[in-house]
């Protein structure tokens, strides 16, 4: 790196990077490869390992050579990098032989800094030796490097050539770096990467950005509808087990507006990489995918993943939901859990062709992720301790911890509930138990004669709705489970023992009997997305980037991340120094960019300044309708509005009325019980 007259890493990190400060064990990290040293870096997705071999490879004389296995991914962070004014080539099939010949150049010239290149390639003889052992080497990044270990559960053989490295090139320092990677794991990793007297430098798991919620399954469509108004206007993924199934809800969310598409293996590879480069460059776009959509992505602005079936296991949950929220902006990721789904994964298990040794470790793993979906445990501390970390700091991000508050006790409830399962045979599934607590005259209570069992009718005081309730929780905690003949019934489990004897209290939130009005009060997001409301400033920077990133063929947030717009738009910089201490903006952007951002900025300012404020001009239309009597359209409206979720305060302006006008009204209309519970939502 001959631009810089020290190339020490703080002044890298600033002037390349635009960061002000080093992340967790950055510093330490790179110091150490710059020295020479091996390394095995552990951090969460979007934690920051990149930079741990980016900055060496700056410091360092020579190229630093990166094994990343996708080549999706390679392309976009050789992208992001050339926008920072760093020297980054990808060396891979879809190559042309002219940027070959300029690859093979520059590292004639020594005027690479970073190429990256797939495992498969780098190892081969011919390459190995006439490119690379050529070139003046700084150092080897290992990407992804779980892939090497056979325990983890991303193996791929062509990872375990890369042990010959330590061989031809010892005097090279290696950096092995990996999102997951539980204790076994990373010992396989040191071993057969031979990290010899390597230091492994292994940072918190937590990622506080991201609200974990994970929700008895009711319905998928409804509840995904739902879910999705909380993150209006933001880009995200939503996985689904079934290729069918993308297809269907992509379908679904594009009928509702939504810019959504379906992505599974199944689809050819053209299709493939043209989805993917839409999820990559586009903004507020939802992926409907199966998981095979997943480690090629990059996007630092994802709000939000939702699972709408189970994942396999803990691990893939971590890695799935962690595609959210890279960029440190408040993200959401949303599982929904249902009984019929638990008996699939065990189907999947047994009916594999897999050793049973591997079925065992499976069948391991499947009760560790819903020991986790069970509990009423914080989920983060649940999550993190599986990966062996201790309590992070206090958390107010996850369905337990926030619905804490509404938590009472439903012993009762759930000792009839119990009973009841008991009661029929347990042969049934929960509908019909529900419809024998209620008293209900079915068929199949006629067919059963289970008008004569002891619990028929003795649940009258809650409605279906809540005892449904009730019945997730009983099997969300493990008291219920289904019949292993695989029909859905359920049997009791020994948990269900002290609840049913009165020894131990069931704690759980109970839907009230209005239910639709409280639930949606209590699910105004707490950091949903729909939160970051976005100014018009930020707009047009947004837009601004749109046009450079459409010019130059890049993905938008190669050029500015989402962050870094956001700041912009609340520093408001008059000044090329203002902008300099913006997060991501470096030396190279500030001299690109830094002009016309400022002419924006300024532009915005005068525009400002000149016209009355929005705010201004609906105050002056809320007036509009105040003291007037409703109309039907006005009621259809407002019927409309509230139910897609709308509150009291939007009402008001929406419709030209004051709140208590449209609190009065609401009341009227019988959407609410009382003006309390509509000012519940504001
Ligand atoms: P991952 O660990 O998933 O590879 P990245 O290296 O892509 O994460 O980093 C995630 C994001 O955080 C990137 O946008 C990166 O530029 C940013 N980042 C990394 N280190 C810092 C830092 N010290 N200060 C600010 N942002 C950082
Ligand atoms: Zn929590």
């Amino acid at each position: 790196m001959n631009r810089l007259e020290t190339p020490d890493p703080a002044t890298v990190l600033t002037r390349i990077f635009g960061y002000e400060s080093f992340r967790s064990f950055q510093e330490e990290a790179i110091r150490h490869v710059i020295a020479g040293g091996n390394a095995l870096i552990l951090m969460p997705t979007g934690g920051g390992k990149s930079l741990c071999y980016q900055i060496p490879a700056l410091c360092r004389p020579g190229v630093g050579v990166v094994v990343s296995p996708l080549i999706a991914l390679m392309q976009d962070q050789v992208e992001a990098l050339r926008q920072r004014g760093v020297r980054a080539a990808a060396w891979n099939s879809a190559s042309s032989d002219e940027e070959i010949d300029r690859i093979v150049e520059a590292l004639a010239a020594e005027a690479l800094d970073l190429l990256y290149v797939a495992p498969e390639r780098l190892m081969m003889p011919a390459f190995l030796e006439r490119v690379i052992a050529r070139a003046k080497l700084a150092l080897f990044a290992i990407d992804e490097a779980h892939c090497v270990s056979e325990w983890g559960h991303d193996f791929r053989p062509e990872y375990l050539q890369l042990a010959a490295l330590a061989e031809r090139f010892p005097a090279v320092p290696r950096v092995a770096l990996t999102a997951t990677a539980d204790l076994r794991t990373r010992a396989e990793i040191m071993e057969r990467l031979h990290l010899d007297g390597g230091r492994m430098f292994v940072a918190s798991f937590d990622r506080p950005n991201i609200v974990y919620r994970i929700e008895p399954l009711r319905g998928r469509e409804t509840q995904l509808l739902e879910f999705l108004k909380r993150h209006a206007g933001a880009s995200g993924i939503v996985y689904c087990r079934a290729r069918k199934s993308t297809e269907e809800f992509a379908e679904l969310l594009e009928a509702e507006g939504y810019n959504a598409f379906a992505y599974h293996a199944g689809m050819d590879a053209r299709s493939r990489r043209k989805a993917l480069e839409r999820f990559q460059s586009e903004d507020a776009v939802i992926a409907v995918a199966t998981i095979a959509f997943g480690m090629g992505i990059d996007k630092p602005d994802v709000r939000f993943v939702a699972h709408l079936d189970m994942p396999k296991n803990v691990e893939a949950y971590y890695q799935e939901t962690g595609r959210a929220g890279r960029d440190g902006q408040p993200s959401e990721a949303y599982l929904l859990y249902g009984a019929g789904d638990e008996v699939t994964l065990r189907r999947f298990i047994e009916q594999s062709e897999a050793p049973e040794a591997r079925k065992a470790i499976e069948r391991a793993k499947l009760e560790q992720l819903l020991r986790i979906l069970r509990a009423s445990r914080c989920r983060r501390e649940a999550l993190l301790a599986y990966f062996g970390e201790a309590k992070p700091a206090p958390c107010a991000a996850c369905d337990i911890c926030l619905d804490r508050g509404a938590m009472e006790d439903a012993t009762e409830p759930m000792r009839k509930f119990l009973s009841c399962v008991f009661r029929t045979g347990e042969r049934f599934g929960a509908a019909h138990v529900i419809d024998v607590l209620l008293g209900n005259t079915t068929e199949k209570i006629i067919q059963f004669g289970h008008v004569t069992v002891s619990t028929y009718g003795i649940g009258q005081e809650l409605s279906k709705k809540q005892w449904r309730a009730v019945a997730d929780h009983a099997h969300a905690t493990g008291l219920v489970r289904p019949h292993d003949n695989g029909f859905g019934g359920l049997v009791l489990t020994d948990a269900a023992r002290p609840v049913l004897r009165g020894e131990q209290r069931v704690m759980m939130k109970i839907p009230a009997q209005r239910e639709r009005v409280k639930r949606r009060a209590a699910t105004v997001p707490p950091g949903g997305s729909a939160a970051l409301a976005h100014g018009p400033l930020f707009d047009a920077l947004r837009a601004y980037r749109l046009d450079l990133a459409r010019a130059a063929g890049v993905a938008p947030y190669t050029i500015f991340h989402d962050r870094t717009l956001e700041e912009i738009a609340a520093l408001k910089p008059a000044t090329l120094d203002m902008l300099s201490h913006v997060y991501g903006i470096g030396v190279l952007k500030l001299e690109k960019y830094g002009p016309a951002v400022l002419e924006i900025v300024k532009r915005h300012r005068d525009a400002a300044s000149a016209r009355p404020s929005a705010d201004a001009n609906l105050a002056g239309a809320s007036a509009a309708n105040l003291g007037k009597p409703w109309t039907a359209q006005q009621d259809q409206v407002l019927r409309r509005r509230w139910d897609e979720g709308a509150g009291v305060a939007a009402l008001a302006a929406e419709l030209g009325r004051g709140s208590g006008g449209i609190e009065a009204r609401l009341v009227r209309l019988g959407l609410v019980p009382d003006r309390e519970t509509a000012r519940m939502r504001p």
